[in-house]
C-alpha cells in the first residue's frame, strides 16, 4: 500500500535529518543513492526555511497553481510518500492546487527544546488539514543521554498541546535521527523504551481507504467521442462499475454507465483516483457528483467552513462564489463565528463583524445547490475556494453539512 505522510514541527528539531534516517535506513535504498539523498535532504530543508522566511502569497498565486510536492519515498511494510506541507503558506497553496492530502503525519519535537511555537502551528495545520493520524518523534534524544525523564517531559508537554486539538490515543517514539534510535532499529541506548519504533507505529496506522468509501464521481466536462457523448471526471471516493445506476446531483439526473472508457479500453470499473470517461444516457453537468442511489446525498445549500483569506475583508452578508470540486456556487456569507488565528490555530474572538487578511475563521455560507463533503470524511469534496470577482481570495475546508 502507498501513504502518504507529512512531517511538521519546529524548524532544527530534526525533519530533513528523520527524512534522511528514514531513507538511509530504508531497504528499498539501491547502493550507491547517498548523494542523491543529500541533495533530496537538502532541497527539503531550503523549502523549509524558504517557507519560514518569505511572508507573501502574492507571487505563488499569480504563479500557476500547480505545486511541486516533495516527494521522498521510503519503505516499511507500506511504502511511504513524504508530502511537503512545512508552513502555513504551503498548506495554503496546497489547498488551491489541491496537490497533497496526507494521511498520517509525524509530528517533530526535539526534547532538548520542547514544544514551540511551530509545533503549535504545524499541529493546528495538521488538525485543520483533517489528518487525523499522528506519530510524535520525541528526536535528539541522544542529547540529553538518552534519559527517560527528558522523554517523559517533552511527551506530557507535547501531549497536552496535542489534547488542546482534540488528539488523542497519539504514539510517542523517543527517537534520534541522527544516531538512527527507534527510527528503523530498535535502540540499545533506551533499554527503558519497550515501544515500537517509528517505521514499526507507522506501519501499524490502518491509513482510511478512499475505495471503501461511497462512490464520488466529480463531472468535468462532457466530450463526443466516435459520435459518442462521453462524460468526463474523477472517481474522488468509492469504485463505480458498468451497468450501475447512478444519481448526479444537484443536477438530479438518475442515469445508468452503459460503457467506461479509458486511454487504454474500456475497463469494467475505475477505483477512488482514476480519471474515466462514463457514457451514460443522459449526461450531468460540470459541476455534478454522481453517487449510487443509495448513498447519494441531497445538495447543500449551507455549509460550515474553516477559511483563510487571502486578501480584502469578508463580513456577514457579502456575496461570492465557492468553488469546490468542479461546482462553483453563488454564496453569501451568512454568519462569522470565530475569528482564529492562522499562526497558532488560537480562537481570538466570538461572533466578529469581519475579517481581514490573513485571518482565519469559521464561516456559515449560504450556497446554490452544491454537492460537498466533509473534509475529514472526502477530502476532495471538502476543500474548497472563495472567490470575489474573479479572483481567488480564499481557502477553506468543510467542517459541517448538516447546518
Ligand atoms: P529541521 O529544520 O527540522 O529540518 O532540522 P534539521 O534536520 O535540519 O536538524 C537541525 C539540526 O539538528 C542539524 O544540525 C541536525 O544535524 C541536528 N539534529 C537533527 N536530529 C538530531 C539528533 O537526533 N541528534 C542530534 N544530536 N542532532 C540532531
Amino acid at each position: 500500500m502507498n501513504v502518504s505522510v507529512v512531517i511538521v514541527g519546529h524548524i532544527d528539531h530534526g525533519k530533513s535529518t528523520l527524512i534522511g534516517r528514514l531513507l538511509y535506513d530504508s531497504e528499498t535504498l539501491p547502493e550507491g543513492k547517498m548523494a542523491e539523498i543529500q541533495r533530496v535532504i537538502e532541497e527539503y530543508r531550503k523549502k523549509f526555511e524558504f517557507a519560514y522566511f518569505l511572508d507573501s502569497y502574492e507571487e505563488e498565486l499569480k504563479e500557476e497553481r500547480t505545486i511541486d510536492t516533495t516527494r521522498v519515498l521510503f519503505k516499511g511494510k507500506n511504502y511511504y510518500t513524504v508530502v511537503d506541507v512545512p508552513g502555513h503558506r504551503e498548506f495554503i497553496k496546497n489547498m488551491l492546487s489541491g496537490a497533497a492530502h496526507a494521511q498520517i503525519g509525524i509530528l517533530v519535537v526535539a526534547a532538548p527544546n520542547g514544544v514551540e511555537e511551530q509545533t503549535r502551528r504545524h499541529t493546528f495545520l495538521l488538525h485543520m488539514l483533517g489528518i487525523k493520524r499522528i506519530v510524535v518523534a520525541i528526536n535528539k534524544m541522544d542529547l540529553m543521554d538518552y534519559r527517560e525523564d527528558a522523554f517523559q517531559k517533552t511527551k506530557a508537554e507535547t501531549s497536552r498541546l496535542l489534547s488542546s486539538f482534540e488528539y488523542s490515543g497519539v504514539g510517542f517514539v523517543p527517537v534520534s535521527a541522527m544516531e538512527g534510535d527507534n527510527v528503523y532499529k530498535p535502540s540499545e541506548n533506551m533499554p527503558w523504551y519497550k515501544g515500537p519504533t517509528l517505521i514499526q507505529v507507522l506501519d501499524s496506522i490502518e491509513p482510511e481507504a478512499e475505495v471503501a468509501k461511497p462512490l464520488r464521481f466529480v463531472v468535468q466536462f462532457n466530450y463526443p467521442v466516435d459520435g459518442e457523448p462521453v462524460t468526463v471526471g474523477r472517481v474522488e471516493a468509492g469504485i463505480i462499475n458498468t451497468g450501475d445506476e447512478v444519481v448526479f446531483q444537484p443536477s438530479g439526473i438518475r442515469t445508468r454507465v452503459e460503457k467506461m472508457k479509458a486511454l487504454a479500453g474500456e475497463p469494467a470499473e475505475a477505483v477512488a483516483g482514476d480519471s474515466i470517461g462514463v457514457v451514460l444516457k443522459a449526461q450531468p453537468d460540470r459541476g455534478d457528483v454522481g453517487a449510487h442511489p443509495d448513498h447519494s446525498r441531497k445538495p447543500l445549500t449551507r455549509v460550515l467552513g474553516e477559511v483563510v483569506l487571502l486578501e480584502g475583508i469578508l463580513k456577514q452578508g457579502d456575496k461570492l462564489q465557492i468553488k469546490c470540486a468542479t461546482k462553483k456556487a453563488d454564496c453569501t456569507v451568512r454568519q462569522i463565528r470565530e475569528r482564529i488565528s492562522s499562526e497558532t490555530g488560537e480562537v481570538l474572538g466570538k461572533d466578529p463583524k469581519e475579517i481581514g487578511e490573513n485571518d482565519a475563521a469559521t464561516v456559515v455560507f449560504d450556497t446554490e445547490p452544491m454537492v460537498a463533503e466533509k473534509f475529514s470524511d472526502i477530502p476532495e469534496l471538502g476543500r474548497f475556494i472563495l472567490v470575489k470577482n474573479g479572483r481567488n481570495v480564499g481557502a477553506g475546508v468543510i467542517l459541517e453539512t448538516a447546518l
